[in-house]
């Protein structure tokens, strides 16, 4: 199989409809295609991908997730020590309600990973 015939299958794919994913084959590193029935395909191996796709998505939430999570961390020691500080009632209140924000936004977050 050379380089080319790969090419044109790729061609030919995306002529009948075919989606170029953002996504490698595990097996050859080609990107995948998403066919119009929904399935995922290699065209330089020339078979259905199954396996592999969605630990792929999986693993790329998750980077995302644990990304937001730690931001949100870093940001709750922030406020946690600029409250601890801060003297002005009215800053503090603006504090607490940024905290809660968080915390907000941490419990979606959550949620988002047991999707
Ligand atoms: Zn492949």
């Amino acid at each position: 199989m050379t380089g080319n015939e790969t090419l044109k299958r790729m061609a030919d794919l995306l002529r009948q409809g075919a989606i170029l994913l953002d996504v490698q084959c595990p097996n050859c590193n080609t990107p995948l295609f998403r066919l119009s029935d929904g399935k995922m395909y290699c065209s330089a191996c020339q078979k259905h991908v199954v396996r592999g796709v969605n630990e792929v998505t999986k693993t790329a939430q998750n980077s995302v997730v644990n990304s937001l999570n730690q931001t949100i961390f870093n940001k709750l020691d922030e406020l946690n020590s600029m409250i601890g500080n801060e003297k002005d009632q009215e800053k503090i209140t603006v504090l607490l309600n940024n905290l809660v924000k968080l915390l907000e936004a941490s419990e979606r977050i959550r949620h988002l990973k047991e999707m």
